[in-house]
């Protein structure tokens, strides 16, 4: 169970990025103690400065994540949609099919609530028929014959 903690991709990422902002951080601070020998303030503001900037573009990517997504959904959602009429004033309205719900439109001129019965029928797919080759071949000439 332990190893499987340490196997798992989210775990190894948080090591990975933990040993990423420690080395920087490091980086920083012996920069820092080099010039005027002060290593751990220099690792905590690299750490901190890290950790912001490492927020922020988390944030930015995990946005752009979910508009993206939502964007495949409606594109998804946007096949398996049909116009259909009102049942009351025959007024055109999208409906959108989805697996789990019983499908039904709210009109959008009347604001009445129609059902909408789906009718799956099913039909042979045709196959190609078996075309007949012909070859043309040349005229027989009958030398036997004579007249
Ligand atoms: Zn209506």
């Amino acid at each position: 169970m332990i190893l499987a903690f340490f196997r798992s991709q989210s775990t190894q990422l948080l090591i990975k990025s933990i040993t990423t902002v420690s080395f920087i951080s490091t980086l920083c601070g012996v920069a820092a103690y080099l010039v005027n020998k002060s290593f751990w303030a220099a690792f905590c503001l690299g750490t901190a400065v890290q950790f912001i900037a490492g927020y922020v573009v988390s944030v930015i990517t995990a946005n752009d994540y979910k508009s993206a997504v939502v964007k495949a959904e409606l594109d998804k959602l946007e096949k398996l949609s049909t116009i259909v009429n009102c049942a009351y004033c025959s007024t055109p309205n999208v409906v959108t099919f989805l697996p789990d719900e019983v499908p039904s439109i709210v009109c959008d001129k009347c604001q009445n609530v129609s059902s909408v019965k789906l009718h799956f029928t099913v039909a042979r797919t045709t196959t190609s028929v078996d075309t007949m080759t012909t070859t043309l071949k040349e005229p027989q000439k009958n030398h036997n014959i004579q007249y």
